[in-house]
C-alpha cells in the first residue's frame, strides 16, 4: 500500500504486488476461455492528427452525440520491420474468466516470448493519439480500458481507438476505488456498468466485455458479479507502474527487465500517461529486437450493457435532442 495511484483520477492506494514468480508452467489449457483466430495479422492506420489544444484540459465539458460508429479498418502494413501481431486469439468471456498472473492464475494461455499491450485511463488528449501513432507505425495492437467520464469527455478520441482496430473494454466510470468501504455494493456495480454504458455511447457500439479495476484491487464480490454478467477480468503479468515513471527510458528499462524475466505476459500501461506515449516507439523496437511477438486479444461478442445506464449516461450528458431548429422558430414572444 502507500504507492500512488495511476492516472491521478483514483481515490484509493494501490497495492505494491510481488514480482512474479510464477509461471513453472505447466503448459495447462484454457478451457475453451481463448482460441486461437488468426496469425500474422499486419496492418497500418493512419491516424488523425492530436487535438492539442485540450491537452490539459481536467475537467472538458461533455461532447455533443457522437455519430455512427466508425468502421474498423487495417490496411496493409508498411513499415517491413514491424513489431506486427504473433496471432490472434478470441475471449469467450462467459463466467467472468481472470487472465493476468498477478491475480488469476488459472489462464496460462501465452505461449514463450508473446505479449500482450494495455492501456489504461484514456481516452486523453496527446497521450492516447501519440500512443495510437506509433502502435500504428509498429502495425500491433493492445486493449484498451477508458475511464467511462474520459470517454465522455473525448469521445472522438476513443473512436479513433476503434477505427485503428484495437480492442476496447472499460476501466469504471470515475475510477474509483471499488475496496473502498464507503461505497455501497450497488454504488460498486454503478461503477462497473455506467462505465461500459459510457464507452457504449462514446463508440456508438457496445465494447468488448473486458474489464479492469482501479489500481487491481479486486473486491471478492465483485470479480462474482462480472463472472455473473459474463465480463472478463484483467489483471496483469506485469505492471509497467508507468503512472510513477519520471521519464520514458524508467519505463522501458522496467517493461524490458520485467518481461525478460516472465519470458513473456500482458503488460499494464497507461495511454493517459505523457511518459508512457513517449517511450512506446523504444519500447515496441525493443520487444521486436527481443524476439517477442504481440498477442491481438478480441472478444467472442460484445457486451451487452444495462439499459438503465445507457439511459443515465444521456440524461447526465444532457445531450440535445433531435431537433435542430434555432430557438427562434421554436420560441416566440406572443406577449409581453
Ligand atoms: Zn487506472
Amino acid at each position: 500500500m502507500g504507492a500512488p495511484d495511476d492516472g491521478n483520477v483514483a481515490t484509493g492506494s494501490r497495492f505494491e504486488f510481488k514480482e512474479n514468480k510464477m509461471r513453472i508452467a505447466t503448459g495447462l489449457i484454457l478451457a475453451g476461455a481463448v482460441s486461437l483466430l488468426a496469425s500474422s495479422a499486419a496492418w497500418s492506420q493512419a491516424l488523425p492528427a492530436p487535438k492539442a489544444s485540450a491537452a490539459a484540459a481536467p475537467q472538458a465539458a461533455p461532447a455533443a452525440v457522437p455519430p455512427p460508429a466508425p468502421v474498423s479498418t487495417r490496411p496493409p502494413c508498411n513499415n517491413p520491420n514491424a513489431l506486427g501481431i504473433g496471432r490472434t486469439v478470441e475471449i469467450d468471456t462467459t463466467g467472468g474468466p481472470g487472465f493476468g498472473f498477478e491475480h488469476f492464475k488459472e489462464l496460462d494461455f501465452l505461449r514463450d516470448k508473446e505479449v500482450v499491450l494495455t492501456f489504461d485511463d484514456g481516452p486523453w488528449p496527446v497521450n492516447t493519439p501519440s500512443v495510437l501513432k506509433t502502435l500504428a507505425e509498429e502495425c500491433t495492437t493492445g486493449i484498451f480500458f477508458p475511464i467511462g467520464k474520459h470517454a465522455t469527455y473525448y469521445p472522438e478520441i476513443l473512436r479513433q481507438v476503434m477505427a485503428a482496430g484495437h480492442s476496447i473494454g472499460s476501466h469504471t466510470w470515475s475510477h474509483a476505488a471499488l475496496v473502498n468501504k464507503k461505497l455501497t455494493e450497488q454504488q460498486r456495480k454503478d461503477e462497473i456498468e455506467k462505465g461500459f454504458s459510457a464507452v457504449k455511447w462514446a463508440l456508438g457500439k457496445a465494447p468488448a466485455p473486458f474489464f479492469r479495476f482501479p489500481a487491481l484491487q479486486h473486491p471478492p464480490e465483485m470479480v462474482t458479479y462480472l463472472g455473473e454478467r459474463n465480463i472478463g477480468i484483467f489483471s496483469c503479468d506485469l505492471d509497467s507502474f508507468d503512472f510513477k515513471a519520471s521519464k520514458a527510458q524508467t519505463i522501458i528499462d522496467t517493461v524490458m527487465r520485467k518481461v525478460d524475466k516472465n519470458g513473456k505476459g500482458i503488460i499494464l500501461m497507461h495511454d493517459f500517461q505523457k511518459h508512457t506515449a513517449e517511450a512506446l516507439p523504444e519500447l515496441l523496437k525493443k520487444l521486436k529486437a527481443g524476439g517477442y511477438k504481440v498477442v491481438a486479444m478480441r472478444a467472442k461478442a460484445p457486451i451487452q450493457t444495462l439499459a438503465q445506464y445507457d439511459e443515465e449516461i444521456v440524461k447526465d450528458l444532457k445531450l440535445p435532442t433531435v431537433s435542430s431548429r434555432p430557438v427562434s422558430s421554436v420560441v416566440q414572444t406572443i406577449s409581453e
